[in-house]
């Protein structure tokens, strides 16, 4: 075809002035078009961020509300004399609910009906007749993200294949590399709960049902394109789309395509290894490149969990990314097939004169937009003999949602092209280079960050854990003898430690102590504590800070250790090591934060000053579930203050407890000020607690060995220096209110995963799922289906999330605990038991009575109670009827039901729209109170100087009627 837009001189021009001339045809092409009305979610950029806020929400939140009065409150309720023009309709809303309810409902369908093409794939043929009248091509895409069960993964791949079958009709008409039928795919959607931390398991899920939809592509002769969804299921996406690429039944056909996003950091690596696989495969694929939809969630989940932001920070930088993406496509077209994805005149300009440099055929790319954007754009193409493709969303109404959301914001983003060009911005601006900012000052480091955790998603990430995990395995099982005054001490008796989900497994031996040596690590700590406390809290606190760094130098093999002596899933091993490096780098700052203590002169003449004593010698009595963190945090909080204290673990993760110990002794811990005690709780237990040379215990398990502790520690004997201090963290019965607006796309998996991960033996799990009435039937099948969906198995595998129990005696106890249940609810569902190890399946009561032992009392174990809840003042009384108060949460998109929840629900630990477990050191402080613990909250201020007394110095600084000046 003739090229009109530029002359043939054009190739030998630098590409920068050939981008502006190419950009300033296609602007006054694209002003020339009829119809380039400007998506009315424009005008949601101009209000104020709060309103946009909450006009999203309330987009967001449309589908779950019913009747017009809800619509309509709720409305009230976000937007209330925040946004004048809608003054109106909210007058109406208060004389005719229904009225106004429906006037609001066809106002964002209508909004939805402008980026969402059609409800399902019985509108392809009409699309493609009207974009082929248009003259431009269509790719669909089924809406849906995220799948919860194996249902809605069918259901998925069923409207996929009827897209086929609708497509096969285009087959072979007039196309060029490609055949004209081109269907989009998000690979997050074939199978429920996709977890891209386990990538084989993961591929092995995705592998027959996309075999099922290349197969039935091929035979429609439908290319079928990749998309790229977030982050984290990159690798994922480029794994499978690389296997396919490899697998021979699929060398012929389908054709294939991925996207790239110019906003990712890795993006030019992934496509140059994609370049190397098509050419060595002798096969052209499509690429789509697209600049990013994802940005503000990726910035976001980065920094929340302090991993390196993956993307570009300024929109420049993703600017610039995109057209040496383009380049670098366009100079590989012997196996690629670059489509430009972006509604950026400068960004199609720039690739239009960059084909044109390298002397390229208009046949050799495409470009591509959305839906309901970019028509000017797209007929200004067309109109100089571009080959156009429009992405054509389907769905219904619900699934939609998110993807309208996502659109809102980009059409709405006070950044985008768009809305440079809609303020009228000239052109030459425009199509100018793109700037990159200079980047603002670095913020000023603070005294504390909480350690990242292992990004398991990206494989080179979790190359270190599986090699620690062979290489513990190989090894030959150690034996760790207790350690007191600096010095190993056996005491002929061993415990063998095995792996609770292979018992057969032994992991190691620890030497057993009796009373002998509690007395002996008690007289060396007495002995030991005065130099410890006399030394400066900057050396202190370097212990701790060279602790944490050892801890982070041993992280494989603390995990992998974990993984076997605990049997937790990965990525919870991985946090627990995690949380040990935060305890010792925030009680470090903690002491350093105290240590000075505080001047007061509240009058000429007097001066106050407040500072702090250690206790002396203290016990730290630890459970098995957080191995780890809770030992370490625990017993540093107590040492930096300058106490001495004996760690006595859990009898199931001792191993783990003497790992702790050596780092903690290679970290300078002087001999003796910390005693390291293995053994049965009954039966040294005691003997610590009540020994007078104890002056305070921390103790963190369960509500009836920390009340017996308590019990004990008050009683004062002989030779003793004063009463002891108990900090003592117990269970939990915790609770979660779904409220009829509750958004069960995440609600659903986050109360899974509070209430089953690590098999529920965290004490902050869930253990009783509060559910509204007025969603209960809709709520109970996807639950259900979505459980089934959880992967129970060996935590060696890094797909499981629910593993075995601790021990024989916890899976004998809540086996009984399910039979006993059963008698009096209902048990709804009981998911896999795995052979071998101390397995219990995952399980469901429904119809709980609100006064039964399965009701009320701690089981920590895979048991979820799911009561069913009348009214929110129902709801509130059940979650604050037991003596246990710990951690809970409400899933609402209503404020008022927030607000309230955060006056009324009796916790230490309440969560908003998100799992309950999962607390993190300085963040969430944590624990509980009533029959759950004492406080302080561990990881927050106030746990260190629980370790202390402190101690007022008054001074009469008055001197014969005269006082210094200050
Ligand atoms: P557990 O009470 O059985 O054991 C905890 C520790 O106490 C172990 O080291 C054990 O050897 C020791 N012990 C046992 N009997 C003793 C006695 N008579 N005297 C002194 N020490 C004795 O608890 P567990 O099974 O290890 O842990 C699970 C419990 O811990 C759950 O109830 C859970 O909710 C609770 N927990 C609470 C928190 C929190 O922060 N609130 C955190 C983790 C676990």
């Amino acid at each position: 075809m003739e090229c009109r837009l530029f002359p043939a001189y054009l190739g030998r021009m630098n590409v920068e002035a050939a981008t502006r001339s190419v950009g300033e045809a296609l602007l006054r092409q694209m002003a020339r078009q009829r119809g380039a009305l400007l998506p009315r979610a424009l005008a949601l950029g101009a209000a104020a961020p709060e309103v946009k806020t909450a006009l999203l929400r309330y987009v967001d939140l449309l589908p779950s509300l019913h009747t017009g009065r809800e619509k309509v409150g709720h409305l009230q309720a976000l937007l209330a004399g925040k946004a004048p023009p809608l003054e109106a309709l909210l007058r109406l809303g208060a004389y005719a609910p229904p009225l106004a309810g429906a006037a609001i409902q066809l106002g964002v369908r209508l909004v939805a009906r402008q980026f969402v093409a059609g409800p399902g794939p019985g509108a392809i043929p009409r699309i493609l007749r009207a974009n082929a009248r248009r003259g431009w091509e269509t790719t669909f895409d089924l809406l849906g993200e995220a799948v919860l069960g194996q249902a809605e993964a069918d259901a998925f791949l069923e409207r996929n294949l009827a897209a086929l079958a609708a497509l096969r009709s285009v087959k072979g008409e007039g196309e060029a590399r490609f055949p004209r039928g081109n269907l989009s795919l998000k690979i997050s959607a074939l199978a429920p709960g996709l977890n891209p931390a386990a990538p084989e398991a993961a591929l092995a899920a995705l592998k027959p049902p996309l075999h099922r939809l290349l197969r039935a592509a091929r035979d429609a002769g439908v290319l079928v394109h990749f998309d790229m969804e977030a982050y984290a299921l990159r690798p994922l996406t480029l794994a499978l789309f690389a296997s396919v690429l490899d697998e021979a039944e699929f060398a012929q056909g389908p054709a294939l395509g991925i996207a790239l996003q110019a906003y990712l950091r890795e993006t030019e690596g992934d496509l140059r290894a994609l370049i190397a696989h098509a050419r060595a495969r002798r096969r052209v694929v499509a690429v789509r490149l697209v600049k990013g939809a994802y940005w503000d969630y990726e910035v976001l989940a980065a920094r929340q969990r302090s991993w390196p932001v993956p993307v570009w920070e300024t929109k420049a930088e993703t600017d610039l990314a995109f057209e040496a993406l383009s380049r670098l496509l366009l100079e590989h077209t012997e196996f690629i097939t670059p489509a430009f994805a972006s509604h950026n005149v400068r960004s199609v300009a720039h690739a239009i004169a960059q084909a044109e440099a390298l002397g390229l055929p208009r046949e050799a790319y495409e470009f591509q937009a959305l839906y309901g954007m970019a028509g000017d754009l797209k007929a200004a193409l067309v109109a100089e003999g571009h080959r156009v493709r429009e992405y054509a969303p389907l769905g219904a109404w619900l699934p939609g949602m998110a993807y309208l959301v996502r659109r809102l914001l980009e059409n709405s983003s006070n950044e985008g092209f768009l809305h440079a060009r809609a303020a009228g911005t000239p052109s030459a601006l425009l199509l100018q280079t793109p700037h990159v900012p200079e980047p603002p000052p670095p913020p000023t480091p603070r005294a504390f960050r909480n350690a990242a955790n292992t990004d398991f998603t990206q494989p080179e990430a979790a190359a270190p854990l599986r090699a620690a995990l062979s290489t513990l395995q190989a090894s030959p099982p150690q034996h760790w003898p207790l350690r007191i005054g600096g010095l190993s001490v056996e005491t002929g008796e061993w415990h063998a430690s095995h792996n609770p989900a292979q018992p057969a497994q032994l992991l190691g031996h620890w030497a057993v102590a009796t009373e002998a040596e509690v007395e002996a690590a008690i007289a060396t700590a007495r002995a030991a504590q005065p130099a410890w406390e006399a030394t400066p809290v900057t050396e202190r606190a370097a212990v701790l800070d060279r602790l944490a760094t050892l801890l982070e130098a041993h992280r494989p093999h603390l995990t992998a250790l974990e993984i076997l002596e605990a049997g937790k899933p990965w990525p919870e091993a991985d946090a627990d090591v995690s949380e040990a490096v935060d305890f010792c780098r925030y009680y470090a700052a903690e002491m350093r934060r105290l240590a000075p203590g505080r001047t007061t002169q509240p009058t000429p003449g007097e001066s106050n000053q407040s500072g702090y004593f250690a206790r002396g010698v203290g016990v730290v009595i630890a459970p098995w579930n957080f191995p780890l963190a809770i030992l370490c945090g625990m017993a540093v909080a107590a040492l930096v203050g300058g106490n001495a204290v004996i760690l006595k673990p859990a009898e199931q993760s001792s191993l783990l407890g003497a790992a702790l110990f050596a780092l903690l002794e290679e970290a300078g811990l002087p001999p003796g000020v910390g005693a390291l005690l293995m053994g049965e709780g009954e039966r040294i237990g005691p003997a610590l607690v009540s020994h007078p040379g104890v002056d305070f215990i921390a103790f963190t398990g369960s509500r009836a060995v920390g009340t017996a502790i308590y019990e004990q520690a008050a009683r004062t004997r002989e030779g003793q220096r004063g009463l002891k201090k108990v900090v003592c963290e117990m269970g939990g019965k915790n609770a979660l209110i779904l409220d009829t607006t509750a958004d069960l796309d995440e609600a659903i998996p986050a109360a899974l995963h509070s209430a089953f991960a690590y098999a529920g033996q965290k004490c902050s799990a869930l253990s009783r799922l509060i559910v509204l009435e007025g969603i209960y039937d809709t709520f109970l099948p996807r639950f259900l289906e979505a459980a089934a969906a959880l992967p129970v198995g060996d935590p060696r595998l890094p797909e499981t999330l629910v593993g075995p129990v601790i021990d024989a005696d916890a899976q004998a106890r809540i086996a009984r605990t399910i039979r006993e249940g059963a008698r009096e609810a209902t048990l709804a569902w009981q998911g896999y038991t795995p052979e071998g190890g101390f397995y219990i399946a995952p399980t469901l009561f429904t119809e709980v009575p609100p006064h039964s032992a399965l009701a009320r009392e701690e089981i920590f174990g895979p048991v979820l109670c799911i009561l069913r809840a009348a009214s929110l003042d129902d709801a509130f009384a059940l979650a604050n009827d037991t003596p246990y108060a710990l951690t809970g949460g409400v899933f609402s998109r209503t404020p008022q039901t927030l607000e309230r929840a955060r006056r009324e629900l009796r916790v230490g630990n309440l969560y908003l729209n998100r799992g309950i477990t999962g607390a993190l050191v300085e963040r969430h402080p944590f624990g509980g109170f009533g029959m759950s613990g004492t406080g302080p909250k561990a990881g927050g201020r106030g746990y260190v100087e629980a370790f202390l007394h402190e101690r007022l110095i008054t001074e009469n600084e008055v001197r014969r009627g005269f006082a210094p000046e200050r």
